[in-house]
Order: C-alpha cells, then sequence, then structure tokens
C-alpha cells in the first residue's frame, strides 16, 4: 500500500511522474533504450532539458524577462558558494538573513568570500519565527535569504525592496506559492523537496546580474558558463531533470502555482485547526510565521508519545518525526501530498484524543 509521505526530503511526488519515470527507465520515448543509458547529447534529451528550463521560467511567470534557468548538480548546498563566487566582489559584502540551519550554512560557505553581515537572526530562539524590521547594508553586493525554514516550519510572507539583487533559497516551497518572483535575481532549489528526485537543483538567474564582480571563476562554479552551455556544460544529472520535467509537467496541467497554493491552503489549514484545536498538541513555530510546506508541532504531554507513534504508523504514515533539532513532530505538505493524507493525520490526531480522554475516565 502506498504511504502517505510527510518526508521532508527526498519527499513524495505526483503519482503519475512515478509511473512515467519507470516507463522511462524500461524504454525512454519508445526509443529502445532506458532514460538511464541515453546520451544526454541526444536529440531526445536535449528536448528534455530545453522544455525543463523553459516550463520552469514559464510556471514562475519569468519567460521573456531576462532570465535562465539551469539544471544543475551538488544539490542547494552548492549554490551556497556559487552565489558569493559569481556575485561578492573584491572587498565587496553580502548580506544575509540568518533564519534556519540551511540559512546559517549558506552564511558559512559566504565567509569564505568576503564580509558576511548577518541582518538579523531568531537562532537565540531556536529559529522559531523569521526575524523582521531589520536593515540591509546599502552598500552590500547582494541580500541573501530562505524563503521556507525546511526544519523549523517557518515562512517567509513578505521580502525586502532592496536596490540590489535578492537571492534566495527556495528550495522548500519553490513552485508551491504565487509569488512575484520577478522580485528575485537569483532562486535556488534543490529538486528533491518539491520538484523531483535528489541530484538536480533548479537555479533561475537574472543574466544582467552577472559578470560584475571582476573575478575569474573556476568553469564549473560560472554559472555564466553553466548559462552559454545550455545547462550542459558537463553531464547533466539525466535523471533527475527529467523526472522534474514530469513534476513541472503535472503541476501545468493542474493550473500552475495559483492552482496548487488553493491546494496548499487547504491542506495547511486543515492541519493547523486541528493542532490548535486539539488540546494534546501544540505548534512550533510562531503563528504570523508557520509554513504551509512543513507544518512543526509538539505533544503538550510526552507520555502521550508511544500510543500516537503507534497510532500513526498504523494509519499508514510514514516520515512524520521532526528534525532533532526541533524534536515532536513535521509534517511536510509539499505540492504532492494529497489532501487526503492530511485528512489521514487529523483522524489520528483526534483518535489519539478520544483514546486519551478515555484512559483518564
Ligand atoms: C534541504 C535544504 C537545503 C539543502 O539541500 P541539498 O540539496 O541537500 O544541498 C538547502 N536549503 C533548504 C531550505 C533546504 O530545505
Amino acid at each position: 500500500m502506498k504511504k502517505h509521505n510527510y518526508s521532508a526530503g527526498p519527499c513524495i511526488l505526483p503519482q503519475e511522474v512515478f509511473e512515467k519515470s519507470a516507463e522511462a527507465i524500461l524504454n525512454f520515448n519508445n526509443s529502445g533504450l532506458s532514460i538511464l543509458e541515453i546520451s544526454h547529447r541526444s536529440k531526445d534529451f536535449v528536448a528534455v532539458m530545453d522544455e525543463a528550463r523553459a516550463l520552469a521560467l514559464d510556471l514562475l511567470g519569468l519567460t521573456g524577462k531576462g532570465y535562465q534557468a539551469l539544471f544543475l548538480a551538488g544539490g542547494a548546498s552548492l549554490e551556497f558558494l556559487m552565489v558569493p563566487y559569481n556575485l561578492m566582489k573584491e572587498n565587496g559584502k553580502a548580506a544575509y538573513l540568518d533564519s534556519g540551519t540551511w540559512a546559517s550554512a549558506a552564511i558559512k560557505e559566504a565567509k569564505f568570500f568576503g564580509e558576511t553581515v548577518v541582518v538579523a537572526s531568531s537562532k537565540e530562539q531556536n529559529y522559531n519565527h523569521v526575524p523582521k524590521g531589520y536593515e540591509v547594508p546599502a552598500d552590500a553586493n547582494y541580500f541573501h535569504c530562505t524563503s521556507n525554514n525546511t526544519i523549523f516550519g517557518t515562512q517567509m510572507k513578505e521580502f525586502p525592496n532592496l536596490d540590489m539583487p535578492i537571492v534566495c533559497d527556495m528550495s522548500s516551497d519553490i513552485f508551491s506559492r504565487v509569488l512575484d518572483f520577478s522580485k528575485f535575481d537569483i532562486i535556488y532549489a534543490g529538486a528533491q523537496k518539491n520538484m523531483g528526485p535528489a541530484g538536480t537543483t533548479l537555479v533561475v538567474i537574472k543574466e544582467e546580474i552577472l559578470g560584475k564582480n571582476g573575478k575569474t571563476i573556476p568553469s564549473m562554479l560560472d554559472y555564466a558558463k553553466h548559462i552559454k552551455a545550455e545547462s550542459m556544460y558537463n553531464t547533466p544529472p539525466v535523471f533527475p531533470v527529467y523526472a522534474s520535467l514530469l513534476t513541472l509537467q503535472w503541476l501545468k496541467k493542474l493550473g500552475g502555482i495559483p492552482a496548487i497554493e488553493k491546494i496548499n491552503n487547504a491542506k495547511a489549514t486543515l492541519l493547523y485547526t486541528e493542532i490548535d484545536r486539539n488540546p494534546l498538541f501544540k505548534g512550533a513555530a510562531a503563528v504570523e510565521d508557520r509554513s504551509n510546506m512543513n507544518a512543526t508541532f509538539l505533544l503538550n504531554d510526552e507520555a502521550h508519545t508511544p500510543i500516537f507513534d503507534a497510532l500513526w504508523k498504523e494509519a499508514g504514515i510514514s516520515g512524520l518525526p521532526g528534525h532533532r533539532s526541533v524534536g515532536g513532530y513535521r509534517a511536510s505538505m509539499y505540492n504532492a501530498l494529497p489532501i487526503e493524507s492530511v485528512q489521514v493525520l487529523v483522524d489520528v490526531m483526534k483518535d489519539l484524543e478520544k483514546k486519551v480522554s478515555k484512559t483518564r475516565l
């Protein structure tokens, strides 16, 4: 039986993506070859790469606006260093918002390249909220933020207006909600949270910001080289790009980001309403910053842990335990998680309440 997969990443993908991927592994496009063995320079795969790059821009509303989409390898973590390498000037500085573990990992890498100003941090409160009311130094070469803090279950609802490039790590909420994506100059996202299997990272770049820091950049780290090579500077992650394309096609068919946003709002409302109503549970993140992708919550009484864990496992739920730095539970409700799976979790939470109140009598 298919599990209700709440894993934070790699994560659930649409069932039709699993099915079409499986088909392509056996016989890609009726070519008599597996997607795993075809040349990345073959006509069929070049078409996959071209469509994936174009469709990513299309879904984000960035077609014809001076942006390029790349499918690179190395994960979102490699972008932590590619961004400063490509954008930080000699004796320049960068500004970062520290809203979680991944943001702080990006800051650590930027420090190798130059002065890195942390404009605000919620670290002292174990990142239970997104810092607000900060000022960004006007002479920074760029501002970096993380739209969704996967581990802590917080999400940025607003982004600053700045006279400098804005770079955003959208690994865990890309394609999940309507935003004015043209506000950003670089958007990057590891595929395995909301788009595809692990192995590729989508990087969307406003081309005009490149080539301005006067640095010679090693080829594999140079965004301009990857753009010039149409995302095939070296052998790209062929299968992850193909599976990502299938997810993007699924999303397009569904009605794009506006359509999935409605579904995601409904799923999040369903779960957070129960977390707030059920006297046995409490949310872990500040209410105004709650993430629609990763809902973090705790049992008020840890003594209920064994019975709750048994109940959700019995219901076919997988991947619910929280990250060790928060504890409790984390329900990751990425695009492909059906609302029926959220209802199953809500029913289990209600069931626990009934069982606990019975034992009290
Ligand atoms: C998972 C995650 C990363 C790390 O992604 P990798 O592809 O494993 O390097 C970075 N940022 C955010 C917000 C994440 O959720």
